[in-house]
Order: C-alpha cells, then sequence, then structure tokens
C-alpha cells in the first residue's frame, strides 16, 4: 500500500483515460465480435479462434535482432501513403500565403516562414523502422532512411545508445539501460529496494541469483519445505542475458542432481514461478506495458494507454513433473508461441494469441474486475521499478555522457511484463523489463509450402505505431519553437485593424498545432505527476548523487579507495569508533567481494551496489534501532547537509563550480531542493554491538 493512499488519486486521474480507452474498445468491440462474449464464462482454449491454415515459420528475433535488415516500410492506407500538406502548409510545413512562395513571403518578418521540419535519422532503426516511419509521416516530419552529414534532430536507434557516435540532439537510447535489464542486475538493483521498502516492492518474485546463491537456495527452499510439507513450489530459470524465453525452463525440486551442474554454473536467475496465473479461453497471458523514461533529470516516466497481451498456446495447467517442459502453456513469449501449431494470427485486436491490453480489461471490467484499481497499481509498479533502476542509470550516463562534454539528450522506451494472477487482477508481478521491446508491425505469413510473406498485424501497429508517434511528439525539440512564432505572429496581426493576411493567421494556427490531424496523445505522464507519493522511495537515487560527486574523474563507474575516503571525509563520517584505517578495510572487504560476484574487470573499485552496501552499513552503525529506510534516510540527511556545508564554504571561497562532479546533481527529491536542516546526528539509540552485527549481516546485498 503506498503511503497517503494515493490509489484513489490514481485511478480518478486515470478514469477518464485509460477507462474511456476501454470503453472505446467496448465500442469496438461490439462492432467487431459477439456482443455476449465478454460476458460468457470461459470456454475451451481455440474455440473461438479460427486456425491459421498453417503455423507461422521461425520468426526473426523480437527484440533488437541485430541480425535483420531493414524492410521497407508496410502497405500504408492511402491517406498515410502520400501525406497531403497540411491546409495553409507548404510541404516543408511553412506558411502558404496565396500568391507568393513560402520561401518569400513579402513583408512578414522571416520567423513566420522559418519553421522547418524536425529531422530524424532512421538509419540504425532496425525493426521498429516501419512504425518509425509511419510515425514521420503522420507527424509529417522529415525522415534520413540513411543518416545525414549534418546532425539530425532524433536519432532513432533499434538496439542500443552505442549504434552512432552522436554528439547533439536526441537520441531514443540511454546509455547502460540493455545492461540494467538483464535478470541478473535487475534482481539486484530491486532486492536494494526490497531491502529498504519490503511492502512496496513485494511485486517481484522471490529471487536467488545463480551460481552465487544456489546454496542459499537449495537452503532456503529446504527451510520452508521442512515448516510446511504441503508446500510443493515451482521455480523458474532465467539465463542473465536471455530475452524471449530463450532458455528459461521450469524445475521442482532445487536439489535435484541433474540440474544442479548447470545451475551451479551458468548466471542465471531463479525465481518462484507464479503458479496461479489469471487465465483467459484457458490460456496464460501477460501483460506487456510500454514505457517512456523521457528524462532521467529529472525524472519524468510516461505510460501508453494501451499494451499488449501475448497468449501461451496450450492450455494451462498447474506445473506438475510431466507439464514442466511445456513452453506452449507456461511462457506467454510471441516468439517462442509463434512456433506453435495453435498460434492465432489474427484480424482483429481482441482475438488471437497476441490482444490489446485494453481488449483484454474491456472483457475482464464485464467480469467484474475494477479497472481503476488494476490501472493504479499497473502505474505503481511501473513507478517504482523505474526508481530502482535509475541509481545505476545515472552512473552509467555520467560515464559514456560526463558533465561539460556534448552528447545528445537521452529518452527510451522500455516495456514491463506483468503477470497477473488469479481470478481477478489484484496481484500483479513483475516478471520482466526489456530495454528493447519488439516495435516490429508485421509477421510472417506462409503464403505456400516455403512461401513467405511479411503481412501487417493490426494489433501490433494499433499499439506501437501510436507509442512511438506520441514519444516523438513529446520528444518534438522545435515545440516550443513553433508555439512562441505562432504566438509572435498572432500579437502582429492583432495589432494590425484590418490584418492583411487573414489566411496567414490561419495558416499561422496550423503551425501552432501542428498536431491538429492526429488523435490525442496515449502516453500520459506519472512521475513528476505523482513524485509527491512516490519521492520517499529515492533513497538510493540520492546516494547515487553521491556515488557520482566523488567519482573524481569524469567517466569512470567505479569509486577508488581515495574517493570513498574523501567521502567519508567530507561528510564527516569518521569518528572514534570509526577510524580511517576501519573504513580502508570497510572499503577492501566489500569492494573485493562485488567484484568477485560482478566480474566485472572493466575498471577496479568500487561499484554502486558496493557503495550503497557500504552505506547501509554505516547508516546501521550510525542511527541504531530504527528501521533501515529511516537509517539510511538519516545518514543521506547528513551526508547532504555537511556537502551543502561544504559548498557553501567553496562559493564564498570563490572556488564555486570545481566541487561537482556531475551534471546529474540534484534528483528534485523534496529533500534536496534546498540545503537540508541539520539531522538528528546521533540521536541515542539503544542498541548492542550485537544486535548491530545480526542487523548488517541480515541487510547484505549481494
Ligand atoms: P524473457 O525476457 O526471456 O522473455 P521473462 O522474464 O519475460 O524472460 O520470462 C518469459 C516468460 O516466462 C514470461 O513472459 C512469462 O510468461 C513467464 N514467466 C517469467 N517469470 C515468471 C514467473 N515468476 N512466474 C510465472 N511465469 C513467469
Amino acid at each position: 500500500m503506498l503511503r497517503g493512499s494515493p490509489e484513489r488519486e490514481l485511478a480518478a486521474w486515470w478514469e477518464a483515460e485509460a477507462v474511456a480507452a476501454t470503453k472505446a474498445q467496448a465500442a469496438k468491440e461490439q462492432v467487431r465480435v459477439d456482443p455476449g462474449a465478454a460476458g460468457e464464462p470461459e470456454r475451451k482454449a481455440g474455440e473461438e479462434q479460427p486456425k491459421e491454415p498453417a503455423p507461422a515459420p521461425p520468426c526473426a528475433a523480437e527484440e533488437g535482432d541485430a541480425r535483420i535488415p531493414p524492410r521497407p516500410p508496410p502497405t500504408l492506407p492511402v491517406s498515410l501513403a502520400k501525406p497531403e500538406p497540411a491546409s495553409g502548409l507548404c510541404p516543408h510545413g511553412k506558411s502558404r500565403i496565396k500568391g507568393r512562395s513560402c520561401k518569400r513571403s513579402s513583408g512578414q518578418p522571416d520567423e513566420y516562414c522559418s519553421l522547418r521540419p524536425v529531422t530524424v535519422d532512421s538509419s540504425k532503426a532496425r525493426t521498429s523502422l516501419d512504425a518509425l516511419k509511419i510515425s514521420i509521416r503522420q507527424l509529417k516530419w522529415k525522415e534520413f532512411p540513411f543518416g545525414r552529414r549534418l546532425p539530425c534532430d532524433i536519432y532513432w536507434h533499434g538496439v542500443s545508445f552505442h549504434d552512432n557516435d552522436i554528439f547533439s540532439g536526441q537520441v531514443n537510447k540511454f546509455p547502460g539501460m540493455t545492461e540494467m535489464v538483464r535478470k541478473i542486475t535487475l534482481s539486484r538493483a530491486v532486492r536494494i529496494m526490497q531491502n529498504l521498502f519490503p511492502e512496496e516492492y513485494n511485486f517481484y518474485p522471490r529471487s536467488w541469483i545463480l551460481p552465487d546463491e544456489f546454496q542459499l537456495f537449495v537452503a532456503q527452499v529446504q527451510m520452508v519445505k521442512d515448516g510446511d510439507p504441503s508446500w510443493k513450489p515451482t521455480f523458474i530459470v532465467k539465463p542473465d542475458s536471455g530475452c524471449q524465453g530463450d532458455g528459461i525452463y521450469l524445475i521442482k525440486d532445487p536439489s535435484d542432481i541433474r540440474l544442479s551442474g548447470t545451475l551451479q554454473s551458468r548466471p542465471a536467475v531463479v525465481q518462484e514461478y507464479i503458479c496461479k496465473p489469471l487465465l483467459i479461453d484457458k490460456l496464460k497471458f501477460d501483460i506487456r506495458l510500454y514505457v517512456l523514461l523521457k528524462s532521467l533529470e529529472p525524472l519524468e516516466i510516461y505510460i501508453a494507454k494501451d499494451g499488449l497481451s501475448r497468449f501461451c498456446t496450450e492450455p494451462y495447467q498447474e506445473p506438475n513433473p510431466k507439464n514442466l517442459h511445456h513452453i506452449f502453456m507456461h511462457l506467454t513469449n510471441y516468439s517462442l508461441n509463434v512456433h506453435s501449431g495453435n498460434f492465432v494470427h489474427s484480424d482483429s485486436t481482441s482475438t488471437g494469441s497476441k490482444r490489446t491490453f485494453s481488449s483484454i480489461l474491456y472483457r475482464l471490467s464485464s467480469k467484474g474486475v475494477d479497472i481503476k484499481k488494476v490501472w493504479s497499481d499497473i502505474i505503481s509498479l511501473v513507478i517504482k521499478t523505474v526508481i530502482a533502476l535509475t541509481p545505476q542509470l545515472k552512473v552509467f550516463h555520467q560515464s559514456d555522457i560526463p558533465a561539460g562534454r556534448p552528447g545528445p539528450t537521452c529518452f527510451q522506451v522500455t516495456s514491463a511484463s506483468s503477470q497477473p494472477e488469479f481470478l481477478v487482477l489484484t496481484r500483479l508481478s513483475l516478471v520482466s523489463l526489456n530495454a528493447n521491446p519488439s516495435m516490429r508491425i508485421e509477421h510472417e505469413q506462409e503464403l505456400s509450402p516455403g512461401v513467405f510473406e511479411n503481412v501487417p498485424s493490426l494489433v501490433d501497429e494499433e499499439v506501437k505505431v501510436a507509442v512511438i508517434r506520441d514519444t516523438l511528439r513529446l520528444m518534438d525539440p522545435l515545440k516550443k519553437k513553433r508555439e512562441s512564432q505562432s504566438q509572435l505572429l498572432g500579437k502582429s496581426l492583432a495589432s494590425k485593424e484590418n490584418p492583411p493576411h487573414s489566411d496567414l493567421a490561419s495558416a499561422s494556427q496550423g503551425n501552432a498545432n501542428p498536431d491538429a490531424h492526429l488523435p490525442s496523445i496515449c502516453l500520459k505522464q506519472v512521475f513528476p505527476k505523482y513524485a509527491k507519493q512516490f519521492n520517499y522511495l529515492r533513497l538510493v537515487d540520492r546516494m547515487a548523487n553521491l556515488f557520482i560527486r566523488f567519482l573524481g574523474i569524469k567517466g569512470t563507474m567505479k569509486l577508488g579507495p581515495t574517493g570513498f575516503r574523501t567521502f567519508i571525509r567530507s561528510c564527516k563520517l569518521s569518528s572514534s569508533s570509526l577510524s580511517m584505517a576501519a573504513v580502508d578495510i570497510l572499503y577492501i572487504d566489500i569492494t573485493r567481494r562485488w567484484n568477485s560476484m560482478t566480474m566485472d574487470q572493466r575498471d577496479s573499485g568500487m561499484c554502486l551496489q558496493a557503495f550503497v552496501e557500504a552505506f547501509f552499513y554505516l547508516a546501521q552503525r550510525k542511527f541504531k534501532m530504527l528501521p533501515l529506510h529511516e537509517q539510511v534516510a538519516s545518514l543521506i540527511d547528513l551526508c547532504e547537509y555537511h556537502l551543502s556545508l561544504l559548498d557553501e564554504k567553496r562559493l564564498v571561497c570563490g572556488r564555486s563550480g570545481t566541487s561537482s562532479g556531475s551534471r546529474l546533481q540534484p534528483s528534485g527529491t523534496p529533500q534536496e531542493a534546498a540545503p537540508p536542516a541539520p539531522p538528528a546526528e546521533g540521536r541515542p539509540q539503544p542498541c548492542t554491538d550485537g544486535a548491530h552485527k545480526v542487523s548488517h549481516s541480515r541487510h547484505t546485498l549481494s
């Protein structure tokens, strides 16, 4: 439960938008499908799904597969294929004035005609190319499919930040995002948050990191089984760098000797399997939500009003030793199920093996599911997940785009996959995050044996084009310019008694609102809109700001021993009970352990997670007996207080600007907006050394 019960507020806000979308879906349903279908009891799998003539062929990799060559754009509706210039605009988006070319507007100031279309480099868009092309045409922007010698406003990359060397403009990838969403990294980031806020982060299934925690995994499962012999759990093993369900398998017994070799050697995450998923047509399905991280500093998050639900293709049964390996029953990945003979490519958004999330909501709402609550849970899950990721992302960001060096602004569309649980959607679990969700809007169809053709996929097109187009609209770098130009023109015309160019005025309005022909934006801001409710969770973010400040040499991601000492000294954390020698030992001890675990040999030094562990240790020493998150918050307050004094002192000495090591400094949280008041340092906390030791080991983060 969130502080101050924001569910109601969140839901109220969403109601107008998402519920309206569900209602719109309802209207569509009445036209497209049997109106009674939603209220009917669950049917047998496959009953309402017409079979495809033949199973789809092996499909190219779904998520950002670098092997897939760019394809020609799919056939477009006539209106999209040849976009007509908006009335009053020349093809370049400039005002068209009767009898005059847009180049010379005879007497009007240049600004009135200086609007140019936004330029987009799509040369590295890969599998998102088709959806991107449609989006650019709808926006009447200019695409550079082979790149451009001059800089573009926006670069759209299919895989990673590093697809192009860019020094300006905006790019649709954050450095480090691909690493962040790897199974182990995500689990570690969420685990830190679970240590601080166990209730708030209980949406992530209990996980162990292999091979490091294999023994712990076996021992903990055995312990619970001993206490409750009726507990018959199932676990899902996910290879660390896997995607699209590759290499995933289920196990019942962690100590099964046949598996222990693999479990003890391959880096993976093993997770409690959600055994009672919500079913539709007796099939398991998931929810894929599209999330735009618009900015890291300040944090800005948007969620798409509609997403996708991907269905399994074999009726679900609770896991048992006989069905454990039935991937079409247990895994919802499109890339796997498309190979099943039961996969249904549908020409509607509400049937088949891939459907819009709004069609699912519509169906569930008719069965009494509280849609507002579902959306409220989704918003909360997404914000909390992003909050868990941003600290490490900031470290990547400052390393790739150090302060003071030219670099692009980043944004990124990611997807969060969630597993709704049994009966009603009262519990949503996060199962994975994807840095490069598939933006393909077509699928392959076998026309005759061995002859394949790409055909448009209605459900993909409906959801994904809207997500890309509206992401571009939100990132539009010329929006402000266009608006101010139009205001200028409006004023100029209003000042004349008889405006000579009334068509110019209307043209300017066309420019002011070039989106008039587009649907309302499908992406809704959830942060900072709900910052008040969630800012208290951003403790690790504030720790990351401290970490980055002491990194010293720009471009590194690990803190050296001198940096750590400087941090301790600057924040006045050493004392008679914590000597600098003890600080050095703490540094060496934690750093060595983390480096052996992460096997990351790129830099030597202390990574952010190791710093967080050291910080927890220091917080527990200083503020005993409080819950961990309060200990940590108190120590952060103390550090920020001492650093703000230091900064003030430097300012007075005329040496301001030399203290900060990062342009990603303030996080915009209330605590950082102003210099903190002196925290209640060393409040009397009755605690014995023994209690402290127990507490430290409990919060070891690996
Ligand atoms: P990938 O990134 O390889 O697709 P995921 O973590 O998304 O891996 O898992 C693949 C599929 O496995 C999911 O789409 C979901 O159907 C299923 N799955 C994953 N984790 C769980 C879980 N904890 N409980 C039940 N099903 C899960």
